[in-house]
């Protein structure tokens, strides 16, 4: 095995409660917002419950609005940011310095958008995650978005200052390294229960990110196995792993299938946290480390963005090991199957039929259509458990992307469920969106030889067909969500509000509130 660089859980920036700008404060971030003809009373409401409402351009009811900036009141600093043209727009940035105004050397304003009443969490997270890619090198910063929204402040700071590093040879910029976030009472109990779990939540994303991040070649199926164990144990899960002997004994042939292709045998990994009550909660994730398409090769162009092929499965990694951090009252259980999908003399063909985890056969007809067959296998694993909910997350399709863009994942499942999921997925700014499995694409997988095709006919509906075939491995009464992030998972366009370039780290956060959810309503 080769020497691994990259450690597991990167370190995320300090986050502290803060009554005042501390003296050791370079940057303060606050929030401005663009006001419409009709919003800027709302926006000035907004800002007026934790600050007298200050506006840059006072005699122009469609200025910019600060939003609970009340440590800028009675400087001129307000005016200085409308003097250099700040108008709130989206991810927009205006430094001012304060000339011994505040003890922070420079203000920077960070635009949030419109509002339309109080800001949205998700415009505080993205704001903050602007702003905090802009502080790379700064040692401390303070913000006033924390009096907007705590939670959505630090986890916008920390998910934006992280940055994938292991495998430069010269240190570049540093991260941010610490922000103090400014709230009314830092000696109250839910202030800090709130930035406890920003912090679990924050590093549980970089944790997934930092997985897709590695390369292919230092994460293979065996390697990403022991880091899930090492993730695992160090959080008191039980922890299983299958090599290729045991997945043979097991006759989990949909993963052995996909790996016997590689020279890099593949594993099932299970991680087991059990915090009590009576619901049992399954999570699967697709785990290819590096997909080529196997015989049936993709084109050279962009194929390296297949190393973020296992981005679901670090996702359950992580969440599995969050839920335990915050004590979740579930039984959850993270069914993970990991292969290397490579062509070679040994890879599977077009036209084999092989038999999943629990007897259903099924014919390749596209070896490129091959993390189905490994999350066929871990989803009857899965169910085995007796599980009450299922939730799967792949980077399954293209057609995930042809559908519904870069950032939207696709929730498909049991009506109910899937429909609970996405309206979460949603609350919490991964905006996942539910999509139908029309019952006439069964047919299309029919095969004439075996129980199923893994893949149909025709061009369309391929996000949709896939969850189809899903679906018939999905035990009755489980109530289920498969969550396809083919795009979503992995950024190969400029950065974006709390998003860097690469592994994003969704949907680790649909995933632990939906536990969380769970868990207080069943
Ligand atoms: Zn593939």
């Amino acid at each position: 095995m080769t020497v691994q660089p990259t450690p597991s859980r990167p370190a995320g920036p300090e986050l502290t409660l803060a009554g005042a700008v501390g003296d050791a404060v370079e940057v303060l971030v606050v929030g401005i917002a663009k006001a419409t003809s009709n919003g800027v009373s709302t926006a000035t409401r907004a800002g007026a419950s934790t600050a007298t409402p200050a506006e840059p351009a006072a005699d122009d009811a469609r200025g910019p609005v600060l939003l609970g900036a009340d440590v800028l009141a009675g400087t001129p600093l307000l005016a200085e940011l409308a003097s250099l043209g700040a108008k709130g727009e989206v991810g927009e940035l205006t430094r001012v310095p304060t000339r011994g105004a505040l003890a922070a050397a420079t203000v920077l304003a960070v635009g949030l958008g419109s509002l339309d009443g109080a800001p949205t969490e998700e415009q505080v997270r993205r704001a903050a995650g602007v702003a905090a890619r802009s502080l790379a090198g700064t040692t401390r910063a303070a913000t006033t978005l924390s009096g907007l929204d705590l939670g959505a402040a630090a986890e916008g700071f920390a998910l934006g200052s992280y940055a994938f590093t292991a495998y430069k040879s010269k240190p570049g910029t540093a991260a941010l390294a610490a922000v103090e976030l400014l709230v009314p009472d830092v000696g109250d109990d839910g202030a800090a229960a709130t930035l406890r779990r920003s912090r679990a939540v924050a590093a549980a994303v970089a944790t997934a990110r930092e997985l897709v991040n590695t390369p292919p070649n230092d994460l293979f199926p065996a390697a990403f196995a022991e880091r899930a164990r090492t993730l695992g144990t160090d959080a008191g899960l039980q922890v299983e792993v299958l090599d290729e002997q045991a997945l043979a004994r097991g006759g989990y042939g949909g993963i052995l299938g996909v790996g016997q292709g590689s020279s890099r045998p593949p594993r099932l990994v299970r991680l087991s946290y059990s915090g009590g009550g009576t619901v049992k909660v399954g999570l699967v994730g697709k785990g290819i480390t590096f997909d080529t398409g196997g015989i049936s090769i993709k084109a050279a162009a962009g194929m390296e963005a297949m190393t973020s092929d296992m981005a679901g499965a670090a996702a359950v990694v992580a969440t599995v090991v969050l839920a335990a951090q915050l004590a979740l009252p579930l039984t959850v259980t993270a069914t993970v199957p990991m292969a290397e999908n490579m062509p070679s003399g040994s890879a599977q063909r077009p036209g084999d039929v092989l038999t999943q985890y629990g007897g259903t056969t099924v014919e390749v007809l596209n070896t490129d259509a091959e993390g189905r067959l490994i999350l066929a296998d871990a989803i009857v694993r899965a169910c085995e458990d007796g599980v009450d909910y299922l939730i799967d997350t792949a980077t399954l399709t293209g057609a995930q992307t042809v559908a519904l863009g870069t950032r939207t994942p696709g929730v498909l499942g049991t009506p109910e469920f899937r429909d609970r999921v996405a309206t979460i997925s949603q609350a919490v700014g991964e905006d996942g969106w539910p999509m139908p499995m029309p019952e006439e694409l069964r047919a299309d997988l029919d095969s004439p030889i075996a129980d199923l095709a893994n893949i149909t006919g025709n061009r369309w509906g391929g996000m949709l067909a896939a969850a189809v075939f899903l679906s018939e491995f999905v035990a009755d009464g489980v109530q289920w969500a498969h969550i396809d992030v083919a795009g979503p998972a992995y950024n190969t366009s400029a950065p974006h509000g709390y998003t860097g370039k690469g592994g994003t780290g969704v949907p680790v956060r649909t995933m632990i509130a939906v536990l969380t959810d769970i868990a207080e309503h069943g």
